[in-house]
């Protein structure tokens, strides 16, 4: 059936100005590196993808290698949308990313100028797309000169196959650098993309600092620990959960007896406050002026949904941060 987006999908998402740019992000967004793959099915896919765009998340991240296998979060990505997104093109962000294993030699992988721009061609031919509109070194290539890597992302920007150039995984040092060399192509850098959620705070320790010393965007990764964050195991594993299924990047050893022992202590902080614990997670990072947009992944329409919520919801205490703290020393 042909696909009418929302009337009123731009009534409730708030959006937020990407660092110095004129670019406006959604304040949550949507990530494809799970549930995209060939094992999941292109009728959940497009009730995803739909569900999102109605609620006004007109930001979807996606990267070479995300699947599995590697390439077919953007074949599916591409199905979809040629079928129902198409006509909305100029209403969305996509951004992909190459940094990753994604083929066999030395050119398939890290920060070559050779190995990202042949990856922004085939990512392209994926989703059957002119152009992305972010385009990102997904992490730092210690082999390879940084001006190497960031001269790729303004090739990318100057030839019209990107509009704007971001990095992944860079530390606060590595940003500096690369912010710099970006400026001084004439390619600003619009946007970081790092981890961040309440078991892994990394990026207070300078990073975001930088990050807004920069003038540049955030959006920040995983903010749900992968699902550990959320309410998912809180009464053991359910078969369709990411551990449950059998994910190579979430293993049953990293639901260890202390995270869960946190994830219990802070959904009675959640419940408390009226909010699922995925709801929580989402408000403790809205508290940082410097993250622009939180980046989800999602198996189920109904947990963007809850997700979205949250953008109406109050951010934590005082109160409420003293109790995480106590949550996080007592281990
Ligand atoms: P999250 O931390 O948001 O985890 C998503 C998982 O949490 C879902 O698959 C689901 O698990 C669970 N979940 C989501 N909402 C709810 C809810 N309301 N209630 C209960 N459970 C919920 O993010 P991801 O780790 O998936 O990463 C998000 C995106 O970030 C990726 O798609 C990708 O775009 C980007 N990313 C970037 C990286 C980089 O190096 N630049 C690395 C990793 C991710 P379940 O499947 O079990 O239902």
């Amino acid at each position: 059936m042909t696909y009418l987006p929302a009337a009123a999908r731009y009534e409730s998402m708030p959006y937020v100005r990407c660092g110095r740019s004129g670019l406006r992000l959604p304040k949550i967004s949507l990530g494809l590196w799970q549930n995209f793959g060939e094992s999941s099915t292109l009728v959940n896919n497009r009730a995803l993808l739909r569900t999102a765009f109605d609620l006004g998340i007109t930001h979807f991240d996606l990267a070479n290698n995300y699947g599995p296998p590697p390439g077919s979060a953007e074949l599916t990505f591409g199905k979809i949308l040629k079928d129902d997104l198409l006509p909305y093109r100029d209403e969305l962000v996509i951004s992909t990313k190459a940094g990753y294993l994604m083929w066999p030699g030395p050119y398939g992988d890290w920060g070559s100028r050779k190995y990202l721009l042949s990856s922004l061609d085939q990512s392209l031919k994926r989703m059957a797309l002119d152009y992305v509109d972010i385009f990102y070194s997904h992490r730092p290539d210690p082999q390879t000169p940084m001006e190497e890597t960031m001269g790729a992302l303004d090739t990318a920007v100057r030839s019209g196959k990107a509009l704007y150039a971001g990095i992944s995984n860079y530390n606060a040092e590595q940003t500096r650098q690369a912010c710099r060399i970006l400026r001084e192509l004439g390619t600003p850098c619009l946007i970081h993309q790092p981890r961040y959620n309440l078991m892994d705070r990394w990026v207070e320790n300078g990073l975001l600092r930088v990050i807004e010393e920069e003038g540049i965007g955030c959006i920040v990764f995983s903010p749900l620990a992968q699902g550990l964050l959320t309410n998912r195991y809180l009464e053991g594993t359910p078969a369709d959960s990411r551990i449950g299924s059998g994910s190579a990047f979430l293993k049953p050893e990293q639901l260890t007896e202390k995270k869960l022992r946190q994830s219990r202590a802070l959904n009675e902080i959640a419940l408390a406050r009226g909010q699922s614990l995925a709801q929580f997670a989402i408000s403790w990072i809205f508290r940082q002026p410097q993250v622009t947009t939180v980046l989800i992944g999602a198996s189920k329409p109904q947990q963007i949904k809850e997700l979205c919520l949250s953008v109406g919801q109050s951010l934590p205490t005082e109160e409420e941060l003293a109790q995480i703290q106590k949550i996080f020393a007592e281990g």
